[in-house]
């Protein structure tokens, strides 16, 4: 038996899965923005960029994830939470997580983690993008190298605070993971030397988010939901943005060729638009750019 049927009867069923629970909560899903049926339906179980390597599902969705393993060969249970399935074509590893309900946080903790108070715990959410995230990702010490797609692992977008603390609890969205994949492609396509992206800071829980406010942090930024990261092209691991175009100098005319890559990813997946913000170097940190799929375009920052 041939794996490529089986690979495409994956992606038909996560699209139908995620169809008819869209269809049946009236909501729209964990990873997808509001997009419509037709976008999700062109979605693969690796995404759009074909890179995803973990999926995630809210516990209201966790029935679907034995059938979807039922389609792949090997089926490893990693713990509670977590399945890993084999993909039989490629050899590659897929992560299907089941998330931590969002009322197992409790007076703004789960477990030990604190994370505070969600903006539509507070008033009313200014839109559907706003609404308490459906749940959490258990990041343990065992599990937070597991990658989710071919350029980032969990650990990746945890929220920079309560170092010894474990589980940490994050935020993510599908979303986001394959823009970045779909970003690195494009950037490629362009010539750029594009191997690794740094994620500065990707989820951002309220109450980190909160105590950034006064120094400039949105307090409904987009961190908070999983669908944020601020990036740079970082190849040589220095912590700063890389000198893509060659020129000798690292400064915005490189932020630029980050900023027109995003462009056009979103011009090619219309249902992964978002923010672009751009951020000049300032004494202490390096240029960089922060980018979003909420849903709808917001654009800010100049060169
Ligand atoms: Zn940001």
């Amino acid at each position: 038996m041939t794996g490529s049927p089986r690979l495409l009867f994956a992606s038909l069923a996560v699209a139908t899965f995620v169809a008819a629970a869209a269809e049946a909560s009236g909501q729209t899903l964990g990873a997808t923005p509001p997009a419509s049926v037709e976008a999700t339906a062109a979605d693969t179980i690796f995404g759009r960029s074909g890179r995803l390597l973990a999926r995630f599902f809210a516990p209201r969705r966790s029935m679907e994830v034995e059938p979807i393993a039922r389609l792949f060969g090997g089926r490893e249970e990693k713990n509670a939470s977590t399945v890993a399935v084999t993909d039989s074509t490629s050899g590659r590893q897929m992560s299907l997580i089941t998330l931590r309900p969002f009322t197992e946080k409790v007076n703004g903790r789960v477990g030990d983690y604190h994370l505070g108070r969600f903006p539509a715990e507070k008033r009313r959410p200014r839109s559907a993008a706003y609404e308490n995230p459906e749940g959490f990702i258990e990041v343990t010490l065992d599990n937070k190298d597991t990658p989710v797609s071919e350029h980032f692992r969990l650990a990746d977008f945890l929220t920079h605070d309560q170092q010894n603390v474990w589980p940490k609890y994050l935020v993510l969205r599908e979303a986001l993971v394959d823009k970045l994949e779909l970003l690195i492609v494009e950037l490629q396509r362009r010539g750029v030397d594009a191997q690794r992206i740094r994620i500065m800071s990707g989820f951002r829980s309220p109450q980190y988010n909160q105590r950034g406010v006064r120094s400039g942090r949105a307090l409904d930024s987009r961190h908070q939901y999983g669908d944020a990261a601020d990036i740079m092209v970082d190849n040589n691991r220095d912590n700063r943005l890389d000198d893509l175009n060659r020129d000798g100098k690292v400064n915005s005319k490189d932020l630029r060729i980050m900023v027109e890559a995003v462009e056009s990813v979103e011009r090619q997946y219309p249902e992964l638009i978002g923010g672009i913000g751009i951020y000049r170097a300032t004494r202490a940190r390096g240029p960089f750019i922060h980018v979003d799929t909420r849903g709808q375009r917001a654009r800010w920052g100049r060169y």
